[in-house]
């Protein structure tokens, strides 16, 4: 349990990254409450995105300690030791990739059933029915039979979406989500998520749309030079942000 007295689904500690000697992350810690919505926001090459792929592991990082519901990870130790608590962390944090990342020879019905199927062992007929009622959800269900490359970019990243959702993990990552999107199918994208938002879902978003954030997030983070430099609820990080570097950021892009 944290300050708020809901129970924390996210907790890291200490975490640090770098590639080479490029020092991407220094010391960051974070704790997400079950239900809680938290977009991080800041400038590019921040280490938003680096911070998001170390949360699952996707990014190794050179310390510090990960916890996402009950799997908790310890960067400092040796990882090959830790392959099964990381394999528990990565089913319990679903990813939205920027560029969608679905299986190209497979039909949209097949990119979601894939991971229920083969990861977590579900009987195909039952994933079928659950991935359909998923494609309901994101409006898409008259687009099972379709290969990805015949869908838009907004309509690959809903199915991308459904797809996290049928492992029904305990919290989703999502990694600019519209940034790869030509501006009129942002929307849609944007709405989908809206409703996850208001289903009392732990997710964490790294986003440029900064309207969304005000408007979907319970709290923002500001990220700069790979430290959280300022966090507050929503409303309050936008109309009255405290740290001069937020201000700045803000100013430029508002
Ligand atoms: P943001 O998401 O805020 O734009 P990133 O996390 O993508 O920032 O990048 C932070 C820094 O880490 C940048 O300097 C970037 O060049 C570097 N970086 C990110 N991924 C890699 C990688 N795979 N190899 C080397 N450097 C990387």
């Amino acid at each position: 349990m944290d300050s708020t007295n809901k129970e924390t689904m996210i907790a890291v500690k200490g975490l640090k990254k770098s590639f080479d000697n490029n020092h991407v992350l220094s010391d960051i810690d974070l704790n997400v409450h079950k239900g809680e919505v938290l977009a991080i926001i800041g400038p590019s090459g921040s280490g938003k995105t680096t911070l998001l792929r170390c949360l699952n592991f996707l990014e190794t990082p050179n310390g510090g300690t990960v916890r996402i519901s009950s799997t908790s990870v310890d960067a400092s130790q040796d990882l090959k030791k830790q392959k099964k608590a990381i394999r528990a962390l990565r089913k319990s944090a679903g990813f939205v990739f920027q560029n969608f990342n679905l299986f190209p020879h497979r039909t949209v019905l097949e990119n979601i059933t894939e991971g229920p199927v083969i990861v977590k062992g579900e009987e195909p007929g039952s994933a079928a029915k659950k991935a359909r009622k998923l494609l309901k959800k994101v409006g898409l269900a008259n687009k099972e039979d379709a290969y990805p490359s015949a869908l838009s970019g907004g309509q690959q990243q809903r199915v991308a979406i459904a797809r996290a959702l049928a492992m029904e993990p305990d919290v989703i990552l999502f990694d600019e989500p519209t940034s790869a999107l030509d501006p009129e199918l942002v929307g849609e994208v944007l709405n989908v998520m809206k409703e996850l938002a208001t289903e009392e879902r732990t997710m964490v978003i790294v986003t440029h749309e900064m309207a969304f954030a005000r408007d979907v997030a319970d709290r923002v983070i500001f990220m700069a030079d790979g430290q959280i430099v300022e966090e507050a609820p929503a409303e309050e990080l936008f109309s009255a942000p405290k740290r001069e570097r937020t201000k700045k950021f803000l100013k430029k892009i508002l």
